[in-house]
């Protein structure tokens, strides 16, 4: 019988803790990769698995993204992640949440939660009426960061597609740059829409019909099939849905010069990062790219809420993600591999 410390994910993790509330039959996993440069902080994900194996995983993984994320965000904030176990019909309750939010208060500030997918800011301020250890609360004064941190992602998403697209192809403007987007929600949505703005042609695709047929008629995107979108003959391909999507099979499809995206761990293992590099793909390291909403929440935590300084942040991710490229062309390593190196530099392991 394996044990946790044999997972191939475990990766050193500080503790990994497992809850279960009796009375509301609430079950979760909080998962503390580092806490080297600060209170391990990440999202809460509400997600219904087929297995609890497959909900550890994804614990382990999306921890350790945010102690990357949040070293390479230049915040002092180590790693951490949740995952609630939810059942085949995502059922969640008021007193579900109350239970939660007792076991975030039971780590007495070691783990920092905001949402992630299937949670929404109602949800954490039903949380926050039982820990202080919650970010993401929404903000009443629009000077204030905070609140949805889906906005900031899909900023600093927007601008790391726009400096792959200069650093690859060149070119200074999005207009009539093709873009295929798979999964058009809070981020997703976002990206599309600041791209529209700049003129690019866009090709989305998401499981929610009718959210991407009304987002396309708004935007005048075209909609593609869920099989077709990592398939397109495009500029660039950008993941906004769920992770592992990039494995041997969908990469020796891509049909793209970049892969540039805000979903969570986008490889679905590390071998995957040198298949993209082998295909000359410039990839956009995920945690990089994607750490808009981390620095928001993380800021609001922090006490350094105003969304200036936020703003400031999130374009310094373009300047990051050329850093990486720059030294994954010299190394001749994946851009992958080198962000991994420079977090790990960062975390002390
Ligand atoms: P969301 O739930 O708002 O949107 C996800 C969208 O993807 C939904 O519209 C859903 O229908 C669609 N989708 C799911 N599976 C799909 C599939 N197989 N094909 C096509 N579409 C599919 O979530 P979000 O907040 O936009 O997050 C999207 C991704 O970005 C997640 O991986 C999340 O972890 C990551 N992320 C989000 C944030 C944030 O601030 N919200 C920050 C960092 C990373």
């Amino acid at each position: 019988m394996s044990v946790m410390w044999d997972l191939p994910d475990f990766d050193g993790h500080e503790a990994v803790h497992f809850f279960h509330d009796v009375e509301t039959g609430l079950s979760a996993i909080i998962a503390l990769h580092s806490t080297h440069l600060g209170p391990g902080a990440g999202g809460t994900r509400f997600w219904h698995y087929e297995n609890r194996t497959t909900a550890v995983t994804d614990a382990l993984r999306l921890s350790r993204g945010m102690s990357f994320k949040n070293a390479m965000a230049g915040l002092p904030l180590g790693g951490g992640k949740a995952v609630i176990l939810a059942d085949r019909n995502r059922t969640k309750s008021p007193e579900m949440l109350t239970a939660f939010g007792r076991m975030i208060d039971s780590l007495a500030g070691r783990y920092v939660t905001a949402e992630d997918v299937g949670i929404s800011t109602a949800d954490m301020v039903a949380v926050s009426k039982q820990t202080k250890f919650v970010s993401g609360l929404p903000v009443s004064d629009q000077s204030d960061a905070g609140g949805d941190p889906g906005p900031f992602t899909a900023m600093g998403v927007y601008l790391g597609v726009k400096a792959a697209v200069k650093h690859k192809l060149g070119r200074d403007s999005m207009e009539d740059v093709h873009v295929a987007i798979q999964g058009v929600g809070s981020v997703g949505g976002g990206l599309a829409r600041l791209l529209a703005k700049d003129g690019a042609r866009l090709s989305i695709a998401d499981i929610n019909k009718d959210h991407a047929t009304n987002l396309a008629s708004e935007l005048g995107a075209t909609v593609v099939g869920l099989n077709d979108v990592m398939r397109l003959e495009a500029d660039v391909f950008s993941p906004n849905a769920l992770g592992a999507v990039l494995d041997k099979v969908s990469i020796a499809h891509l049909n793209v010069p970049i892969v540039a995206g805000g979903a969570n761990n986008q490889l679905a293992t590390p071998e995957d990062g040198q298949r993209i590099f082998d295909r000359n793909i410039l990839f956009a390291p995920d945690y990089v790219i994607n750490s808009g909403g981390i620095i928001s929440v993380g800021l609001e935590y922090l006490g350094d809420s105003d969304v200036n300084e936020v703003n400031r942040r999130v374009e310094n991710i373009p300047a990051r993600l050329t850093e990486i490229w720059q030294e994954s062309a010299s190394s001749k390593l994946p851009s992958a591999e080198v962000a991994d190196n420079m977090a790990q530099a960062l975390i002390g392991r």
